[in-house]
């Protein structure tokens, strides 16, 4: 095939022979030592693409002031110099200033965040080293390491294939291709395209089906990913369909106080017979009264907190939306294995044609007994007993290794146990493995749920291994083996067998052989279709995960379902499903139900089920649609290859960090670093509490400024001397955004958060309810405003004092308004409401600090025009600022028996 003109070592790697590239990158089959890894890596660096440069600090602190509602400060704090008012322009300047500063360092901080988070799912990839399998960052990875990859993997460096086995790979990242190309380990022309090199496969391509060994010919930058783009690590801005949302509504906000600010100008200047100059003052008042600046930022945080505290509850985002859609989860599909379960095997029953065996022990630890009726047996003593256990080592991929603190599983955790099962009846592992070598195998796939291996030995002919679910192993089996030869199997009495396994809530494997064709090299599926010889079954013990079932019960409580969509058999899952709190008689589908009802029928009959056993990929993807169709926001759990799409189709996939392929992380929004259901329903909860303080940072911002903005109209509508001063706004506005508005962001999660239903999805930010409460707040600030003016103005104190005293009254209004904001769902008069966290009192007790300063300090009294107050008038500002808070929790109290009213007439 290769060209007769190029000498063998110019070829590249997909035109070599196989050993040949082994020979090149000084490797063999059993992979580098780690000295050897360990000394390339420093030559070579780590298997990683260089990140995408980042925007400098300087971008990042300009794109600050690209916003629409600063322009608006800036042309004003232009005019206003213009004008000759050059403080006030000073004071809007350092507003915008203060705002940008902010914004800066906490985008910075949440980007940085991210980053971190981003970081806790590096992937990882299997090598061969000094001949053991090993998990390892994919960026440990050097050119000559032997790498091991099955579905659902990524590929992580390029790599010269060794061995290929029905191995298909997804190359659309690289070639566009979106078929999946075959694999095979023979050399191609060394011309050919990328997209027809069969013998090699490259970093950052899937693997759709298969396994595959190779050897590393290229990490990092060296590529062809690296070649083709360096760009990796795609920034993600901080941007949900909430914050889009309200981006616009900000947008048509400062539309709407530019053409009322026109107005009130007019108004101002021609029926009122202000001056020019004056009344541009008194509007440049009113649109730094009415413009919501410090909104985008204190939201940005608010979302970026939540994404750190899911993180910290080992919910990875790795889609921002998801936030928001985790807060309206109505169904949420779990998988049973090791997110329900620990996903801890032990082999505890062995069942043959002659009786069932029981076998003790801990974990993966290779000492136990085995035991009939109570009493110890040897099984070595027992042939049927023994021939099953060398299968169950033989067809098994995985290791088990003892470190200081115990024995630990390296593969799948059922074949590990079944590792130590072979050690505990006496078998010599390695050796076994050694004398009977594998020739080719089967890959396990959740889509035909059984392994097979051929092996052949030094003595006889080869002999074919089959493991997988028993009643899939079954269907292969014309015998079964007894001690005194093969008898015709007796199905019905191995299906029941199964079945009672499975009903004590054991995960079954069913084992068989069968003799391996004359000369036999490879293996196929119609080699294991039929005539195999049934050796018994293996019961595995996997004990629920305690937090699974208070978890369960919160998801109960608090509206949401929950299904277990399990590839397990049906009486293991109910018996597990009753055990964890799902249900005591659950309804229960199979994926063979599944597959005789419509879509309509399967809406119908998904209503009610909560466990969904011997389900495939395929059953997830149509029960995602089928549960949608029934007005679902469904979270669905995934781990293989197959997933993807279902993860892909729910409003939020949520991959398993630790068993998951790379493939369905790479589909998932959310992916969960310890694999534990109640990480999924700490992720809801977090949802639910970031829209909750998205709200309140919402419901609190704007009647501050629709208080501030109606006071300068009121004033001017009705002829009246300004309570408040275009500057004195913008203290307020930078002294309360700041130090009150950004502690909403921190606010943690509302006591009966867990116990209130779903969010409707969809739901508009503005709500009625919510455009109510703008209103009503608002016209209190003005009325606390004006109060307060005219209260110091009948006593003929002067107009400077009596402004000082409103600005007071305002922000304690807005202080004493955020102890009401934040209990959207209840009252705020209990005693954890008054001294709330250590934010609130932080915040209250710096714009208490502030507006001292602001009224004593003669620096800031020329500023301000300020005057300082009597300890009459501080009592006075108070007793405002508990008036409103009194007011707004009657209006709440109010709303809360309508509503509950109006719910109960609809029930
Ligand atoms: P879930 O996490 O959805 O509960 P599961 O582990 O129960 O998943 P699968 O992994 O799809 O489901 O496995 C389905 C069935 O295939 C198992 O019940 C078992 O009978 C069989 N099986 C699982 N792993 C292996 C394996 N490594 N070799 C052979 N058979 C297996």
């Amino acid at each position: 095939m290769q060209d007769a003109a190029t000498p063998q070592e110019a070829l590249p790697w997909h035109a070599l022979e196989a050993t040949a590239a082994l020979d090149r990158l000084a490797t063999d089959r059993h992979g580098l030592s780690a000295a050897e890894a360990q000394s390339r890596l420093a030559t070579y660096g780590p298997n990683r693409l260089p990140k995408a440069a980042r925007r400098g600090p300087l971008i990042r602190f300009l794109a600050q002031f690209h916003n629409l509602l600063i322009y608006v400060l800036l042309a004003a704090a232009v005019v206003t110099v213009w004008l000759d008012h050059v403080s006030d322009a000073l004071v809007i300047l350092a507003v915008v200033l203060l705002n940008a500063l902010i914004g800066f360092v906490q985008e910075g901080r949440a980007e940085k965040a991210l980053d971190a988070i981003r970081g806790m799912i590096d992937p990882q990839a299997t090598v061969l080293r000094d001949g053991h399998r090993h998990a390892i960052p994919a960026d440990q990875i050097v050119p000559g390491d032997i790498v091991i990859v099955e579905a659902g993997d990524r590929i992580p460096a390029d790599l010269r294939l060794i061995r290929a086995r029905g191995l298909k790979i997804d190359e659309a990242v690289l070639t566009g291709e979106s078929v999946a190309a075959d694999k095979a380990v023979g050399p191609v022309g060394e011309g050919v395209a990328l997209g027809d090199r069969h013998s090699m496969s490259y970093s950052g391509t899937f693997v759709a089906a298969g396994m595959g060994v190779g050897v590393v010919t290229a990490t990092g930058a060296r590529t062809e990913l690296g070649h083709i783009s360096t760009l990796i690590g795609r920034v993600e801005t901080l941007k949900t369909p909430l914050i889009r949302q309200m981006d616009g509504f900000a947008r048509h906000l400062t539309y709407a106080i530019l053409a009322v600010s026109a107005a009130a100008f007019l108004f101002a200047h021609y029926l009122r017979g202000y001056s020019a100059d004056d009344a541009f003052m008194t509007v440049v008042g009113l649109a730094v009264a009415a413009i919501p600046e410090g909104l985008p930022a204190i939201m940005t945080i608010t979302l970026a907190i939540g994404v750190q505290r899911m993180a910290a509850r080992n919910a990875i985002i790795r889609r921002l939306p998801a936030v928001e859609t985790l807060g309206s989860v109505s169904v949420i599909c779990t998988d049973k294995t090791g997110t329900l379960t620990r996903n801890e095997m032990m082999a505890q029953a062995i069942v043959t044609a002659g009786g069932e065996c029981e076998v003790t022990g801990a974990g993966y630890s290779p000492h136990g007994d085995f035991r009939t009726m109570g009493s110890e047996i040897e099984p070595t003593r027992h042939p049927l007993l023994m021939e099953l256990v060398r299968a169950a080592l033989l067809c098994n991929d995985a290791e088990i290794r003892e470190d200081s603190e115990g024995w630990h599983a390296t593969g799948d955790p059922m074949e590990a146990a079944l590792v130590a099962l072979a050690a505990k009846a006496g078998l010599d592992t390695a050796l076994v493995r050694k004398q009977f070598p594998r020739t080719d195998e089967i890959p396990f796939d959740a889509q035909h749920r059984f392994m097979a291996t051929l092996h052949h030995s030094h003595e006889d002919d080869g002999f074919i291994l089959i493991k997988g679910a028993p009643e899939d192993v079954i269907a292969m089996c014309a015998l079964e083996r007894h001690a005194d030869g093969d008898k015709p199997l007796n199905r019905a009495a191995w299906h029941s067998g199964a079945e009672e396994l499975a009903a004590r809530g054991h995960r079954v494997l069913a084992f068989a052989v069968k003799p391996a064709r004359q000369g036999q090299q490879d293996l196929s599926f119609g080699d294991v279709d039929s005539d195999a010889v049934l050796l018994g079954f293996v019961g595995f013990i996997d004990p629920p995960r305690s937090e699974a079932v208070k978890a369960i019960a919160d998801c109960h409580r608090a509206g949401i379902r929950v299904a277990m969509i399990t590839g397990d058999h049906a009486a293991t899952a109910r018996e597990i499903a009753r055990q964890i709190g799902l249900s005591e008689h659950p309804k229960l589908l199979t994926g063979a139900d599944i597959d005789k009802l419509d879509e309509k029928a399967l809406i119908a009959a998904a209503h009610d089920a909560c466990v969904f056993a011997r389900t495939t990929p395929e059953h997830k993807l149509r029960l995602v649609s089928a549960l949608q169709a029934d007005g679902h926001i469904v979270s669905m759990t995934g781990d293989g290859v197959n997933d993807a799409p279902a993860l892909t189709r729910a409003d939020v996939g949520v991959a398993m960090g630790r068993k998951g392929s790379e493939a369905a992380k790479e589909s998932a929004e959310m992916v969960l670093a310890d694999d534990n259901f109640a990480s999924i329903v700490a992720a809801v909860r977090e949802g639910r509490t970031v829209y909750d303080n998205l709200m309140k940072v919402i419901a609190w911002t704007l009647p501050t400024n629709g208080g501030e903005a109606l006071t300068i109209l009121g004033a001017l509508a009705l002829g009246l001397t300004l309570p408040i001063t275009p500057v004195q706004i913008l203290w307020i506005n930078m002294v309360t955004a700041v130090a009150l508005g950004l502690t909403l962001a921190f606010e943690p999660t509302e006591e009966g958060t867990m116990r209130r239903p779903p969010r409707r999805p969809g739901q508009p930010i503005l709500t009625g309810d919510l455009l109510w409460r703008v209103l009503f707040v608002s016209l209190l600030v003005v009325a606390g405003a004006f109060g307060l003016f005219y209260w110091a103005e009948s006593q003929g104190r002067p107009v400077a004092e009596a402004r000082t005293l409103a600005v007071n009254a305002i922000v304690a209004m807005e202080a004493f308004y955020l102890f009401s904001v934040r209990y959207a769902h209840g009252t705020a008069f209990t005693p954890r409401g008054f001294l709330g966290m250590p934010a609130i009192l932080i915040g209250i007790a710096t714009v208490a600090a502030a507006q001292a300063a602001f009224t004593y300090l003669p620096f800031l009294q020329a500023v301000f025009d300020t005057r300082p107050l009597s300890l009459l008038d501080g009592l006075a500002v108070i007793g405002v600022g508990v008036a409103l808070l009194v007011a707004t929790e009657a209006e709440k109290r109010v709303r809360f028996t309508v509503t509950r009213r109006q719910a109960r007439e609809r029930s």
